[in-house]
């Protein structure tokens, strides 16, 4: 049986939404510099008086290198805002739009307007970055906010609340803690956008209670995303971004490389070139190394490991890795995996890759077509014909070519997958939108020409109408 929230809980939750929405045009009409100096203040929590704080509740929560805190957590949050602050002004103007010739008389504009009561649900692997990330775009549109962060990450989701807390008034940003039960209780009240980030099983869970009240979606889900490695790929660089991008958050991240496939003239010289750099990053035993990070939890790494037991079982051979220790999996390369097996009909979100050959680069393309959309497809390659042609006769949310995961960093490209690996887009200008409602405005200035063919309808009108039909 589902668990369910305490009733003292269940009111408070109730009470906050209820304070949210009665103070939800205030916080709409807070001035372009207010919503700045709101901005200003959650860089400056995040940044600076928080830091330490942040780094050690990650290192607590899964061994995360205060590095990869500052470059993937911090620094993320802050381009977010430097963006906002940058760009609000014309996010938030009056857009005009032009004017039909049948409609003389009038102007028409675009007024972007705060959606108004919103939900974050986040999940655990970037906990700051994907809470304060969509929050920056929710306070940058004018609306106010309720926070659902996970509770996976007990240590950070308290700096989360602690943050929100005392920057802000639960009527306008509140933090609610917990797991499903408190989730489920949430998904109940009519927001009016809800923003999750999180799996595709529980994005459908979202969606279903979204819509009892016909509230908008933005669904950041996940899946399984591949890389592509052709024969005129340069293996020196493609070997360090793919061990970089693949193992660093120890593979639990949304857009992480999920398998491999490369040609089958390079496998040897990138398998080789993969082992020296794991070496290089990680030493010969990175369960020694400061620079790489845990299982989220026991029953992820067991949950991870379940999947090589059953791939080798299946006739995979593990070629580099393959060791763990409670929360602890060495980076694992893993060749000869049968397609049926656990590791490649989930997403694998830890530190474990398949690698596949391939000699037509049409029976790899027919192989992630027949699959979901993934949320990242990449393309190692020098030549343009292969990439043109892959992402051509592919659809994917987001598209690296000759690197991965760093489209993430580019807040002018629209982040979120497609169908299954996500619906709507975030980050920047995406964001601001997300949060937004595109009110479309028409003024009549002097009486238009419609005035002219309102009933009744004579043979005059008639005529009127046939023109208005045949020439504009
Ligand atoms: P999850 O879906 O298990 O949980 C996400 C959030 O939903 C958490 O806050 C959790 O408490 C809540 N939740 C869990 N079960 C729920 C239910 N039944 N009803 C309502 N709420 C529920 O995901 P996770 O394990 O935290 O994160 C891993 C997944 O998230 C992976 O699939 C990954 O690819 C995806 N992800 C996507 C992005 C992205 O930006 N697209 C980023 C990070 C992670």
């Amino acid at each position: 049986m589902d668990k369910i929230v305490d009733s003292k809980s269940k009111e408070l939750i109730q009470q906050t939404f209820a304070a949210q929405k009665a103070n939800q045009y205030t916080i709409a009409n807070c001035t372009i510099k207010e919503r700045k100096a709101k901005l200003k203040a959650l860089n400056k929590a995040v940044e600076f008086t928080y830091r330490d704080k942040i780094r050690a509740a990650m290192m607590a929560d899964f061994k995360k290198p205060a590095e990869d805190v500052d470059l993937n957590e911090i620094f993320i949050i802050k381009n977010e805002v430097k963006e906002a602050l940058h760009h609000l002004g014309q996010w938030t103007r009056d857009q005009a739009v032009s004017t039909p010739i049948s409609l003389l008389g009038s102007k028409s504009y675009i007024k972007y307007e705060p959606k108004g009561v919103c939900l974050i649900i986040s999940p655990w692997n970037f906990p700051f970055n994907l809470t304060f990330g969509p929050l920056v775009s929710a306070i940058a549109a004018g609306n106010t906010v309720i926070i659902k962060p996970s509770e996976m990450t007990p240590n950070s989701s308290a700096v989360i609340k602690e943050i929100v807390e005392e920057l802000f008034e639960p009527n306008e940003v509140a933090v609610f803690e917990g797991a499903v039960e408190t989730s489920t209780a949430l998904l109940e009240l009519p927001f009016n956008h809800i923003f999750f980030t999180g799996s595709p099983g529980v994005g459908k869970i979202v969606m279903k209670a979204a819509a009892k009240n016909l509230c908008s979606v933005t669904l950041e889900l996940g899946g399984k995303s591949p890389t592509i490695v052709d024969e005129t790929a340069s293996i020196k660089s493609t070997a360090k971004r793919l061990i970089w991008g693949k193992f660093l958050n120890t593979g639990q991240i949304c857009i992480a490389p999920d398998y491999l496939y490369v040609h089958e003239s390079k496998k040897e010289e990138l398998i080789a070139e993969m082992k020296n750099t794991l070496v290089k990053f990680f030493g010969e035993n990175p369960e020694n190394s400061d620079s790489y990070s845990r299982m989220v939890n026991t029953k992820h790494a067991e949950r991870v490991m379940g999947y090589v037991k059953d791939a080798v079982a299946k006739g995979a051979k593990i070629i580099a890795g393959g060791q763990s220790n409670e929360k602890y999996i060495a980076p694992t390369l893993i060749t000869d995996v049968a397609k049926d097996s656990s590791l490649m009909m989930n997403e694998i979100f830890g530190p474990v890759l398949p690698i596949f050959t391939f000699r037509d680069i049409n029976e790899v393309i027919a192989e992630i077509n027949a699959g979901e959309k993934p949320l990242a497809l990449y393309i190692y390659s020098s030549n343009n014909k292969n990439t043109d042609h892959i992402l051509k006769n592919t659809r994917a949310g987001t598209t690296c070519i000759n690197n991965n995961d760093v489209q993430f960093f580019n807040g002018n490209l629209p982040f979120g997958g497609s169908n299954n690996s996500g619906i709507g887009k975030s980050h920047g200008y995406y964001g601001f939108l997300a949060f937004s409602n595109a009110r479309g405005v028409y003024k009549q200035i002097i009486p238009g020409a419609i005035e002219m063919i309102m009933p009744p309808y004579t043979d005059f009108k008639r005529k009127l109408i046939a023109l208005t039909l045949k020439y504009f």
